[in-house]
């Protein structure tokens, strides 16, 4: 008989498996994904990797059901373990596109995985620029700010 620990990571497998999301719950990943670039570890039950809105929501609705805990995931560069979460991390890097940018209201759309440098050069084309200027902004997506 599985201990109850193994028990809620099968549950959540394969409640995520069920809702059709792409997830991966290897050792491997999974302690991949317990750092960011603070001193915290954390090691999480399932990394999901997100390529639509439609994911996260799934992904969301699996860890209310199952009452987990949710972290939303960019590059993991924030230096405070916010990227870090037992749980559920889920992994926008593959949710990217641009998907407009306005010059004349100066307003830019974008899924949360757009990595900043990114929407920088989308912009400049326009003579626009995205506010913040990191020294991370070559990795980190800045869709989410
Ligand atoms: C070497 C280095 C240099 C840095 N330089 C700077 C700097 O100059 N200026 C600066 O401001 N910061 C700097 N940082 C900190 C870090 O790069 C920034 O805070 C960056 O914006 C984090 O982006 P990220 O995508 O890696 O976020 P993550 O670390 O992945 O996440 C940060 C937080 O945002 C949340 N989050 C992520 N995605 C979403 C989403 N889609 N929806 C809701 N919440 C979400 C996470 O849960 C977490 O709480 C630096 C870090 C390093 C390691």
């Amino acid at each position: 008989m599985p201990v109850p620990a193994q028990q809620a990571a099968d549950d959540l497998a394969a409640a995520l498996r069920a809702a059709g999301v792409e997830f991966d719950d290897s050792p491997l990943t999974r302690a991949l994904y317990s750092s960011d670039a603070s001193l915290y570890r954390v090691v999480p039950s399932a990394v999901v990797k997100a390529r639509s809105a439609d994911d996260v929501i799934a992904a969301r609705e699996v860890a209310r059901e199952l009452r987990v805990p949710v972290t939303m995931r960019g590059a993991g560069t924030s230096i405070a373990g916010n990227a870090v979460g037992s749980g559920i991390v889920v992994d926008t890097r593959r949710f990217n596109r641009i998907l407009d940018i306005d010059p004349a209201a100066r307003t830019a759309r974008v899924e949360p995985g757009v990595v900043h440098a990114d929407l920088q050069r989308a912009a400049a084309a326009h003579g626009l620029r995205f506010g913040p200027d990191p020294s991370s902004h070559s990795r980190w997506p800045g869709g989410g700010l």
